[in-house]
């Protein structure tokens, strides 16, 4: 094992692959951002099954089946793509990068993640808490360092394992 894939297990997984397109004092809202961006969302009945999303670089599709908190996550985790320059889809370890990447830029406070995780009985109230879907809050936890995931464990209600 080398010593990167030790320090990559423990520390704080704070290398994103592209910095969140916004000012660091205003929370990222990726449908806000789409508006002011000019980039152009489909909402589209018709993508294939199994796509939530897909971007070709400039333009972005959604899934219209899509919940709300789904749809945000979503359209964060194509924008993401859209900014590091991805037109087609990507090998597993970079789609990781870019859920990891989209996690933080929805929840880039981890007391917050903290804050909501005393409230939340399941993973899906915690991530109902944090206003992402299950899967962005998994991956935020994946992206803490080795005391917080102690700390959101410690926080998390009986019945709820994090
Ligand atoms: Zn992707």
């Amino acid at each position: 094992m080398s010593p990167s894939s030790t320090a990559a297990r423990s520390a704080p997984a704070t290398s994103t692959l592209v910095p969140v397109p916004c000012a660091g004092d205003v929370r990222f809202d990726p449908w806000e951002h789409v508006r002011a961006a000019g980039i152009i969302v489909s909402v589209r009945d018709d993508l294939p099954n199994g796509f939530w999303g897909a971007t070709d670089g400039q333009h972005i599709w959604l899934n219209a089946r899509l919940g709300q908190l789904e749809a945000r996550c979503t359209l964060t985790h194509e924008l993401v793509h859209l900014y590091a320059g991805h037109s087609t889809r990507q090998p597993k370890a970079v789609e990781d990068q870019v859920r990891l990447t989209a996690a933080l830029w929805l929840l880039p406070d981890v007391e917050e993640v903290l804050e909501a995780a005393r409230w939340a009985r399941s993973w899906a109230e915690w991530a109902q808490e944090c206003s992402v879907d299950e899967p962005t809050i998994r991956w935020r936890m994946r992206a803490m360092s080795a005391p917080e995931r102690k700390a959101a464990r410690a926080a998390a209600r009986v019945g709820f394992s994090a």
